[in-house]
């Protein structure tokens, strides 16, 4: 990676992870896009231009302007928001798509996007879930996501494209709230637990899923980036998880932290039923022996670290 464009740049992942690529590449080498302009430091620290990923003519202007020979395309309807609109995703999440592929293989630029645990489905087995298993989701969300996957591999082998990609759990963070993901209601708790003192929890108790801190999630994009090319037996897409966990887990870890946290329940069917199609926990040895991925958090390290940066922003 030398010169990255990454869309979608606003949104969870992509506001921590500009700021940690251009720390490692330089400001100058990472343009970061999205649809909507914000007061966020990513659109002054270094290049930054609206870019609606669905208008491919944009996307090539930019990327051939830029000169990138990177592409990390993060635009995306997420889960719980693609179930409410599936149209609007399949025409975002798989034209957005696309567009960001046949950007880079005009440029010959090397691609990430990252896939979900939502690309897994009922019929999956729930437990330590397989890198190579069943793949039917039963969601918008889970059909673009395992469409993706196919596409980026098709790319790969057609054109030799060299397309990369992440299932992500649900991931925790501080800095930029979730985008309509099943799993937010896993960063909500920790903005409650540090301002109200008591939470609600729309995620049934016992409803285990993956999850990881952000900084984990930033240095396996960049990780799995960097790995020799030559070491990769799968590409689209790599399991990633650094802890499986249900809302009580989350509360008792905050608890250490803070013992007056109250967690109450008013689950959503919507969104349950959502994460009722996903795996409790994934296995993720393909991502450890093909290219070294390693968590660094786990739930306490992540609690510790979430309920002070929260705390800091609340005095
Ligand atoms: P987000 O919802 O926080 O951010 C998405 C960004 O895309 C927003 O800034 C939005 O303005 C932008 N966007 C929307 N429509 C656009 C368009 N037409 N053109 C350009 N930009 C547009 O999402 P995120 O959490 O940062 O997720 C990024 C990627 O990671 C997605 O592919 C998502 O499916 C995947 N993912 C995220 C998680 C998670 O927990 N956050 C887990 C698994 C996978």
């Amino acid at each position: 990676m030398d010169k990255i464009l990454v869309t979608g740049a606003l949104g969870q992942i992509g506001s921590e992870l500009v700021v940690r690529l251009r720390e490692i590449y330089g400001a100058d080498h990472v343009v970061a896009t999205d649809l909507r302009s914000s007061a966020h430091e990513i659109t002054r620290s270094g290049p930054f231009e609206l870019l609606d990923v669905t208008n491919d003519k944009a996307m090539f202007e930019i990327a051939k302007r830029y000169q990138v020979d990177t592409v990390i395309h993060l635009a995306a309807l997420l889960s719980a928001t693609a179930e409410e609109k599936p149209l609007l995703a399949w025409n975002l999440n798989m034209g957005g798509l696309m567009n960001a592929l046949e950007v880079s293989r005009e440029l010959g630029c090397q691609f990430f996007t990252p896939s979900s645990i939502g690309a897994f489905g009922p019929s999956t087995p729930k437990d330590n879930t397989p890198q190579d298993t069943i793949q039917r989701p039963n969601t918008m969300y889970g059909v673009n996501k395992v469409s993706g996957e196919l596409l980026c591999d098709y790319y790969f082998h057609k054109y030799g494209l060299d397309t990369r990609g992440l299932r992500f759990p649900g991931l925790i963070s501080y800095m930029t709230p979730p985008g309509g993901g099943t799993t937010d209601y896993a960063v909500e708790i920790y903005y409650a637990a540090v301002t109200t003192g008591r939470y609600t929890s729309y995620i049934a108790k016992d409803s285990n899923m993956d999850m990881m801190y952000m900084p984990d999630a930033l240095t396996a994009i960049i990780d799995l980036m960097e790995a020799d090319s030559s070491k990769l037996t799968h590409r689209n897409s790599f399991n990633v998880t650094a802890m499986s966990v249900d809302p009580e887990a989350i509360a008792a870890a905050i608890r250490e932290e803070i013992p007056t946290f109250i967690l109450d329940y008013d689950v959503d069917p919507k969104r349950q039923a959502i994460a009722d199609s996903w795996p409790h926990s994934i296995d993720a040895t393909a991502a450890k022996m093909e290219w070294g991925f390693h968590a660094r958090y786990d739930l306490k390290a992540m609690t510790k670290d979430m309920l002070c940066k929260l705390g800091e922003r609340h005095v």
